[in-house]
Parts: structure tokens; sequence; C-alpha cells
């Protein structure tokens, strides 16, 4: 068939190789000037590896996804760890043992990991609003501490709403760890593409049976000269905002080079509270390179805005699902078009995720 996938990020580059290699013909349109979406990277002049739209770690627990995107990448083993601004100290998150042992004198710490490890039990995760649920004085203390200092401001910030007006699904991400593992991902497969995530996607669309076309924006006429088309824009923008605008939260980056070797001691450092900004991230551990040059990006949440900034995250909760969900009804009536990825299932993937569904859809085409 002649297959229309529309957008270059993870989710169209993974749907037009799989689909490529099942014999179709696929023409890719991307109405950006770059490849692979927002996991766009490039080596600047010290060879430091620079995402532009946030810092991008692989990590999955599907071996399928994993020997997928290794055709096209070799790893460098990095695990990723983060640690947060709290209290003048850099302590390690998901909040964990080393955590309390940094922030707490040794005897109140100690209590706290006693009734922790009695209530839940080692490497346990425990999401924060479960503990706040939680009896044990000791613990309700914990938890108390951890949502203010961790969890609330931080949300706010991120979100613009409080942790109430938001899905489960984002507030019970946060876990409070009962382990010493600081690591932010245990999946087993995690690593970073060492010629970079664009060079990756570049990798899956060289394939004889894949043209791809940037600076193109989808217009209804393409569909015409198609038998399907695979759209992983915004469903929203496809219809025009018939029913109205599905809302999204956008991130400022404010991009900073330093002639020093690092800035901070890990990739991300979080401010979970005091500063307008969320995190900073430092591109240079990502792939050890040896610079005495660096670059940072400092992170400043905010709404989206048509034609003003970029779509990031869709904001789960039910009054926007119910929306998503009306879109669907109207997308089912469009006879040869999938909608797919982030911007077309109004739902935050992580790049994995993102591939594993793509991988999914060519599978079952
Ligand atoms: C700040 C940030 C940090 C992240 N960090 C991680 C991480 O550490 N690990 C992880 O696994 N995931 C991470 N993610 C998630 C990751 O970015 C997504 O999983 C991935 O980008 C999803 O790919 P996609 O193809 O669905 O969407 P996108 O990457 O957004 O690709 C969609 C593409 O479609 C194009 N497009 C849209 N409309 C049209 C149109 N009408 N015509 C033509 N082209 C169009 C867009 O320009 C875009 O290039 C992060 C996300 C953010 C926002």
């Amino acid at each position: 068939m002649d297959i229309l996938v529309v957008g270059a990020g993870l989710t169209g580059a993974t749907l037009a190789r799989a689909l490529a290699e099942k014999g179709h013909e696929i023409r890719l349109i991307e109405q950006r000037e770059h490849l692979a979406g927002n996991c766009f990277d490039y080596f600047n002049d010290n060879e430091i590896d620079v995402h532009m739209y946030g810092t991008h770690i692989f990590h999955t627990q599907s071996a399928e996804v994993w020997h997928f995107a290794s055709r096209f990448a070799e790893w460098y083993p990095y695990q990723h760890e983060v640690r947060a601004f709290i209290d003048g100290k850099l302590v390690p998150v998901p909040f964990n043992i080393n955590s309390i042992e940094a922030l707490f004198p040794t005897s109140i710490a100690d209590r706290l990991i006693y009734a922790l490890l009695n209530e839940f039990g080692l490497g346990q995760k425990v999401p924060i609003l479960e503990l706040r649920k939680s009896q044990n004085k000791d613990l309700q203390f914990l938890a108390n501490y951890v949502y203010e200092k961790v969890f609330l401001h931080y949300t706010e910030k991120q979100w613009g709403f409080t942790p109430e007006q938001l899905d489960q699904a984002v507030t019970g991400r946060v876990p409070v760890f009962v382990g010493k593992d600081n690591r932010y991902f245990q999946d087993k497969y995690q690593g970073i593409p060492i010629a970079g995530y664009t060079r990756m996607v570049e990798r899956m669309l060289e394939h004889e049976n894949i043209s791809v076309d940037l600076n193109t924006k989808f217009s209804r006429d393409q569909l015409e000269e198609v038998d399907h088309c695979f759209y992983t824009g915004a469903i929203d923008e496809y219809f025009n905002y018939v029913l109205g605008e599905l809302p999204y939260r956008s991130l400022k980056f404010n991009f900073l080079e330093f002639n020093r070797a690092h800035f901070q001691p890990y990739a991300v450092v979080n401010y979970p509270n005091n500063y307008d900004w969320t995190r900073i991230g430092e591109y240079k551990y990502f792939l050890d390179t040896k610079s005495d040059k660096t670059v940072v990006s400092y992170e400043y949440p905010e709404a989206f805005v048509r034609g003003q900034n970029e779509r990031y995250y869709p904001i789960p909760n039910e009054a926007n699902d119910k929306l998503y969900k009306r879109y669907l009804e109207l997308a089912a009536k469009e006879a040869k078009l999938t909608f797919a990825g982030r911007l077309g299932d109004y739902r935050y993937y992580n790049m994995d995720q993102a591939m594993l569904r793509a991988i999914k859809l060519s599978e079952s085409f």
C-alpha cells in the first residue's frame, strides 16, 4: 500500500520503518526542519550531545523495543540519577533511604527507615499519596515532609495545578523508594545512543521504501494520494479544533554554556521549591563527554499557547479525557486514518512506549 506517515518523531519513524519492512511504500512528512520530533539532539562544537527539547534518557523493560532500537543505535551504558535541591542539600529522587539519611539526624533517620521497612518492606515503591494514608506517626511525618518538599510545589510548578486537580496517573507516579538504589529507573535496558537520537531516527528511515519530506505540513489533499495515513500530530488540530482545544503543558528552555568542566554534580538536578525553574539538565554526562566547557538547560514550565510554544505534556484530568474521547469518535469516522503518538493519542508516552505502540500498530495493520 501507499502510506502517508505524518510526523518524524519516534512514533512516526518506528511506524515508517516497520511498515516499510512489510513491503509498503511510505511517504513521511514532517513540518519541522529536523527529524526525531522532541527527541531531536545535535553535537555542539565541543562534542556535547545537546537534547534540544530537554534531557532524554532511553529506558525500557521491553526486549522487543530494545532490540528494535538497537538495530539503529549503539548504546552508551548510562544509568540515570537525579538529585533534588531540598533544604540546601542535593538528595536522591525518587526519595529513598539515602535521601532520608542525608536530610535527617541519624536518630530520626533510623526511626523513619525502620518504620518504612516494617510497613512496606525493602525494595517497594510507595506512591506518596499511599504513604500519606499510613496510620504510623513516623510515616505520617515522613509523608508530609516528602509531600511538601518534593512533591507539592514541584507539581504546582510543573502543571500549574494542585495535585488534587490532576489524575492520580500523574500524582501517583511520584514514589518513595524503600531502598538505597539511587537510579531514577530500574528498567533492565537503559542507555543513550552513542551517535545521538537524531542519528538513530535517520538510520531507521534509511530504507528503499521510505521517502522523507521535511518542512512539510500535513494538508488533507495529501490523503487522496494514499491508501492509508498514520497521523502523529495533534488530534484536535487535525479536526480544526471543532470541539475545542486539548490543553497541554509547555516548557521554556534556557540553554547556557559555561567555560568550566562541570556546572553541577549530576546530569539532572530538580528544584522542587523556591525557584521558577523545575530542573537543570547538564548534557555532557549522558555520553561522559570530556571537555573544559559544558552546556546546561534550565526548564521553566508554562501553559501551551498555539503559535507561541510547543506542546509537551497532555494534561490528564477528567474534562480533558472526555474531550479527547469526543475527538476519538470523530476519528472513528475517518476510514483511512489512524492516530498515534503522544499528540495523536493525547497521552504522555516515554520513548519506549511510543515505539511499542508503533510496533504493535504496524503488526496489526
Ligand atoms: C521535556 C521532556 C523530556 C522527556 N524525557 C524523556 C526521557 O527521558 N525518556 C523517555 O523515554 N521519554 C522522554 N520524553 C518523552 C518523549 O519525548 C516522547 O516519548 C517522544 O517524543 C514521543 O514521540 P512522538 O513521535 O509520539 O511525538 P513527537 O516527538 O512530538 O513527534 C511528533 C512529530 O510530528 C510532527 N507534526 C505534528 N503535526 C504535524 C503536521 N500537521 N504536519 C507535519 N508534521 C507534524 C511534529 O513536528 C513532531 O516532529 C520526554 C518528553 C519531554 C517533553
